[in-house]
């Protein structure tokens, strides 16, 4: 397949967890933006902390790049990228708009800290499927982890996805990042996990190049066990479907890997 490159769409990828996953990037800046600096970020390290809504790109430029778009194999639309993608203050609009255009499921990976805000929901509720992070049972692990933005709390974000449980119709998925540092905690997260209720709880730890190292296969499937009775995938057990991404530079750029 011929290259080209893009602006706000990146991809299609092999994701775990989407079969062939196209991105939109409803940021798109040159820095990342986010309300947490992980540790395990295949991104590079968070310098603009923000929890501001804003336009960061016009609805009309996404659905003008999608237009571009040659005939591809896609199981799913993801809103991701070098930023929290619940940042966009569009994002309603870009999933409504895409959506029309292209009648494929829409995916948002998000990080849950702007979850609590009835805009955010409101704009999630149009997506077919919501991955929501949660890495902690704790503060402490929490920060240590996510290295959040002072303000933020564990206890509203798991209550903030609790409530999105209790008026989202579509999926929602749980995404856990399992590290050294949060292991321990895996009871614990599945107890809070099994309340929430999501259809889905997908269990990873980071195998894309990043500050920490990842967890080995025997501990993952010994974490996958404390989530007994849920609907758990594990990112050593999915097999990645075969994709070819239009453009390298633009997937790697927002990916860190292919
Ligand atoms: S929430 Fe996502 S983009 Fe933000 S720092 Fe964590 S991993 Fe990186």
């Amino acid at each position: 397949m011929q290259k080209k490159q893009y602006k706000y769409i990146y991809g299609p990828v092999p994701s775990w967890r989407l079969g062939s996953s196209l991105g939109i990037d409803p940021v798109s800046m040159d820095e990342k933006i986010c309300t947490f600096d992980c540790t395990y970020c295949q991104l590079w390290k968070t310098k603009n902390f923000c929890k501001k809504r804003s336009v960061f790109v016009p609805v009309k430029k996404i659905i003008d790049e999608l237009k571009t778009l040659p005939d591809i194999e896609i199981d799913y639309i993801t809103f991701s990228g070098v930023a929290e993608p619940t940042l966009a203050k569009n994002i309603g609009k870009m999933i409504k708009e895409t959506k029309k255009m292209m009648n494929k499921k829409i995916a948002v990976l998000t990080n849950s800290t702007l979850l609590d805000r009835n805009d955010v929901q409101n704009d999630l509720l149009q997506a077919d499927l919501v991955v929501a992070k949660l890495d902690a049972a704790s503060q402490d692990v929490f920060e240590k982890i996510n290295r959040p933005m002072d303000e933020f709390k564990l206890e509203n974000i798991i209550q903030a996805i609790y409530d999105f449980r209790s008026i989202f119709n579509g999926k929602l998925a749980l995404q856990i990042m399992f590290l050294e540092d949060n292991k321990h905690q895996a009871e614990e997260i599945a107890e809070i996990a099994k309340k929430i209720k999501p259809d889905e709880v997908q269990i990873n730890t980071p195998l894309r190049p990043c500050e920490v190292e990842p967890l080995g296969e025997k501990e993952m499937k010994q974490i996958s066990k404390c989530f007994k009775g849920m609907n758990v995938i594990n990112v050593y057990e999915k097999e990645k479907k075969e994709v070819s991404s239009l453009s390298d530079e633009d997937t790697l750029r927002r990916r860190g890997k292919i």
